[in-house]
This record gives structure tokens, C-alpha cells and sequence, in this order.
């Protein structure tokens, strides 16, 4: 080699030292040390989670994860720690956020979501290992991350979904990219905001959360396609479940429900009346478990409607029905797909607007409005979002759970009974064969609301994970280890 390349060769080591020299001295005290790879990483940082463009929110998003997978559980542990707290701590001004911003549900119900599920959401301890141990040694199957998620919320619980969505995913060790409902955009960019920042500011990490800004059905279709989103989680309508399951990755779907509910001559009915108004009128009846259409046994359905005027509900008689229903539903689509479905301004309205609707007088703390209507009227198949329910008169108990099943369109989501006959409700629960099935129980009972178990918005019902948890966002590993390891067995 010539005395000139050894000069220049040593003039690059000697630039290369000042480089990293230079990096050490501009890194904050304990920030780790940039690696020198040949070319620079472009670092999303202080984004806190705010993002124009698809591709740079996935690619911030995977450069989360990296580092996420660097922390172990314990980093996980920590960065929920921050999402739970903050949706406690901070549920009555974002739920405030949220109700201004969607002008849907009611306001405590926007506030008890976000507490509920900072308290409730399924965390790190859901990921449990599997052991086979025998003659042959050792497998162990583990839960691993997917790595980047690319997650599609509703806007009838837009901060409430990414929250728990979050507290899961980045349990099981992934990140998300969310593209938001429009009408919630706002709301969710504050909560993954706030989220980000808290997180950053404690291990370092931003953009665990990345929120498309301005999110639009194109948005939406660039992060389905996008090569560097490993596992697609959508929650919503039928539109966006059929997407998901024509997308070519992996998808989970939290699709829509239409809930029937029946009442047979056995069941207790002041207690099916108080908790068909609770679970019907929660959040205005935005939330997909709600009852939505009551079958009910002729010999006791005049009881029925009294137990339910007694536990505070107010009863519309016909020509109101009617005027409401001309009010409320609207005809959609073309052709074959031509169907009812909620009019906009009445979605997720109080109970007193649609009495005013109606042409009846509403009244202040009004939760919830029904009233008799045959199989026909529309409010039966159509999920209606807001809170009237229409009541079916029906011969028997086998009658009630045939025409809840026509109700329910096959979506298999949720279904409720009040009854004290054994056979009816297995009856209802073989037939409808639903993810969620609640005797006896307001509908949230089944997401641990006065019943048992845990919380999530996004029950996945066509593609069958059911209410989701950290385990349904990872992928299960096996590490084989022959021979060794198992201490039973005799000495050697
Ligand atoms: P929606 O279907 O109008 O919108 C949901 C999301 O999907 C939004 O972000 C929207 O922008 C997006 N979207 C719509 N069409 C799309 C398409 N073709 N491609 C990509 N993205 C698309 O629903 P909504 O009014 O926001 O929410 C209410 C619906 O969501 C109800 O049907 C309810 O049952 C359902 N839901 C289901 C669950 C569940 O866990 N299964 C939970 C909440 C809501």
C-alpha cells in the first residue's frame, strides 16, 4: 500500500473517532450511544406519536418496537403502567374530549370507559408459557411479539379502543399504528399523546403508539398494504370487517352485533327490566354488546312493559313508535345491498330527543324510551345506536329465540336471556352461538361490568379471538430441548 492510502486511511479513522466523539458529547447523560451503522437510521423521537404519512408512522412504529424489545417485560410492564394512569388520572377531561368532540353517547359513560379500562385491561400477567415435559426433555412454548400492528378504531369508542388496544398489544410486545374514525381523531391524538410522552419520559421509548393524524379510508388502505405492518386489528362496521377479512395479512376483526335479548315466562322481570335499561342505555346504546331488539313471551309481556315503566323507562305507544321509526331509520346502499340503518343526527342521542322525535314528552335523567312493534319494523334488524328498543311479542320461548336468531344476522356476537329454564337458555346459547352470552345480566356483565372477567372494546367475532387480550396479539413459539433439562427420571 502506498504511503499515501496509509495516510488516508488513518485520516479516516482519525474522523470517524471525532464522529463518535462528538455523538458522546451531544447524547444526554445515560442516553445510549448511537451505533455507527453506514447509514444513519432516521430517528422518530418526539413525534409522540403524531403522524402525517402512513409510512413514516409504521416505520417509527418498528423502530419503537426494536427498542421495546430491548426493555423485556418489565419495559412493557412500565409503559402500561403510564397508559392505565393516565386513563384514570386524566378519564374526565379526555372523556369530556371525546363526548365534545363525537357528540354521541352520554358524557359519565365516555368518562367510566377510559377508568374502566385503565383498571381493567388485561396486562403482561396474561402471557403464561406452556411446558410439555417428558422422556425426551423439554418443550416450552412461548408467546411472541408480531411487531408492528396496524389497528382501525370506531367512533363510538375512539380514545376508549386505542387504550385498550394499546394496554394488549404492547403487553404481548408489539406497537400499534392507529388510523382513527375522522370524528374522533382529535381525542385519539390527545390520549396517544399523553400516552407517548409519559413513556418516553420514563424509558425512553416514543411512538409505542402512532396515531395517523388526518385518517382517511386511503390512509386506512396504506396501512392494511403497508409491508413493514405485520398483524391488521379493526375495529367497526361491516365495511371495514369485510376489508379486513379480503386484506392479505393476518387480520383481527372486531366486527358489528345486533344483540337480541329474550324474556321468557320464567325470569324475574324487574330485574331483567333494570338491567335491560342499564345495558341498553349505556353510552346511549353505542356500545356493539347493547341490547337492541326484546323478544318476549306473550303470557308475560304485559307485565313486561310495566316492570319496565316501573324501572324508569319511558313506554311510546304505536303512532309514536311509528313517528320515531320514520324519524330515526333511513334506507342506505344500492340495490342488493340496499338496507335501513340509523339516521346520523339520532345516533348515540339522549332518550329524551328521541321521545321529542317521537312526539312525547322526554324528562330530565330519561335513559331509555321502547315500545311494542311487530318482527317487521325496522328497528329490529337495524343497529340502531341509540336508545329506544323496539319489544316483539312472541307466542313462547321457542318463538322469542327463533326470531332473536333471525335478529342477529349470523354476526355470532352477543346475545342475552332472562330466564330460570335451563333449557331455554342452552336452547338460545347452542343456537345463536354467539361470542358473548349473558343470563340474567345487564349486556356488560359480559365484558366484567357486574359479571366476571376482563375488558376490551375490540371482541373479535367473525375471526373468533373473542374478547381480545395481550395473547391474542402474539404468536406462539417453541423451544425444543432434547434430553436435558427435566430432573424426574432416574440417575444416571
Ligand atoms: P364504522 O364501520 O363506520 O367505522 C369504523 C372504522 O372503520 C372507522 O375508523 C372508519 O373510518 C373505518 N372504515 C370504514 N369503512 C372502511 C373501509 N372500507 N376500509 C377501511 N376502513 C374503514 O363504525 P363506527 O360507526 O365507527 O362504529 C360502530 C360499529 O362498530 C358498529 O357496527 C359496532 O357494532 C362496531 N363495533 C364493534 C366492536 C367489537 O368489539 N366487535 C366494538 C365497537 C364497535
Amino acid at each position: 500500500m502506498s504511503q499515501a492510502g496509509i495516510n488516508s486511511s488513518q485520516d479516516i479513522r482519525a474522523i470517524v473517532q471525532q464522529v463518535i466523539a462528538e455523538l458522546r458529547g451531544a447524547s444526554a447523560p445515560g442516553a445510549p450511544v448511537p451505533s455507527l451503522s453506514p447509514v444513519a437510521p432516521v430517528s422518530f423521537a418526539g413525534r409522540h406519536g403524531i403522524f402525517a404519512s402512513v409510512d413514516e408512522a409504521v416505520r417509527a412504529s418498528q423502530e419503537a418496537f426494536e427498542q421495546l424489545e430491548k426493555l423485556g417485560l418489565e419495559g412493557r410492564r412500565k409503559a402500561i403502567a403510564h397508559i392505565r394512569r393516565i386513563s384514570i388520572d386524566d378519564s374526565a377531561e379526555l372523556g369530556r374530549m371525546e363526548f365534545e368532540e363525537t357528540k354521541i353517547g352520554r358524557l359519565e359513560h365516555k368518562i367510566e370507559k377510559l377508568k374502566v379500562l385503565g383498571e381493567r385491561s388485561p396486562g403482561v400477567e396474561f402471557l403464561t408459557s406452556e411446558v410439555f415435559s417428558g422422556d425426551h426433555g423439554l418443550a416450552v412454548i412461548e408467546h411472541a411479539p408480531f411487531g408492528v400492528i396496524g389497528a382501525i378504531t370506531p367512533v363510538t369508542h375512539s380514545l376508549p379502543t386505542i387504550t385498550g388496544n394499546a394496554v394488549s398489544m404492547i403487553a404481548g410486545g408489539n406497537t400499534v399504528v392507529v388510523n382513527p374514525h375522522p370524528s374522533g381523531k382529535r381525542v385519539a391524538a390527545e390520549g396517544v399523546r399523553r400516552f407517548n410522552q409519559a413513556i418516553q419520559r420514563d424509558i425512553g421509548i416514543d411512538n409505542l403508539i402512532a396515531l395517523i393524524a388526518e385518517p382517511t379510508l386511503d390512509t386506512a388502505a396504506e396501512l392494511f398494504n403497508h409491508r413493514g405492518v405485520k398483524l391488521i386489528c379493526v375495529t367497526g362496521g361491516p365495511a371495514v370487517a369485510r376489508a379486513a377479512l379480503q386484506s392479505s395479512k393476518r387480520a383481527i376483526v372486531a366486527g358489528p352485533g345486533n344483540p337480541p335479548v329474550v324474556v321468557d315466562e320464567t325470569a324475574d322481570l324487574d330485574r331483567a327490566a333494570r338491567s335491560i335499561i342499564y345495558g341498553a342505555a349505556y353510552d346511549n346504546n353505542l356500545l356493539c354488546i347493547a341490547e337492541k331488539q326484546v323478544f318476549v313471551v306473550a303470557s308475560v309481556f304485559d307485565r313486561m312493559m310495566e316492570a319496565m315503566e316501573r324501572a324508569g323507562a319511558l313506554r311510546l305507544s304505536a303512532p309514536q313508535v311509528d313517528r320515531l321509526t320514520q324519524r330515526a331509520i333511513v334506507m342506505v346502499g344500492e340495490g342488493a345491498h340496499r338496507h335501513p340503518a340509523p339516521c346520523k343526527d339520532l345516533l348515540g342521542q339522549d332518550a329524551s330527543v328521541l321521545a321529542e322525535a317521537a312526539g312525547a314528552a322526554g324528562r330530565a335523567g330519561l335513559e331509555l324510551v321502547f315500545g311494542e312493534t311487530d318482527v317487521s319494523n325496522p328497528f329490529v334488524p337495524t343497529e340502531q345506536m341509540m336508545p329506544f328498543l323496539p319489544f316483539v311479542r312472541c307466542q313462547n320461548a321457542d318463538e322469542a329465540i327463533h326470531r332473536a336468531h333471525e335478529s342477529e344476522h349470523g354476526f355470532r356476537h352477543t346475545a342475552i336471556i332472562h330466564s330460570h329454564n335451563v333449557r331455554n337458555m342452552t336452547r338460545m346459547g347452542r343456537l345463536l352461538d354467539t361470542t358473548l352470552f349473558v343470563k340474567n345480566g345487564a349486556s356488560v356483565a359480559g365484558l366484567g361490568l357486574g359479571g366476571e372477567g376482563y375488558i376490551s372494546f375490540s371482541i373479535a367475532t367473525p375471526t373468533g379471538e373473542g374478547v381480545t387480550t395481550p395473547l391474542t396479539f402474539t404468536r406462539q413459539r417453541r423451544c425444543t430441548l432434547v434430553d436435558d433439562l427435566r430432573i424426574l427420571g432416574s440417575p444416571e
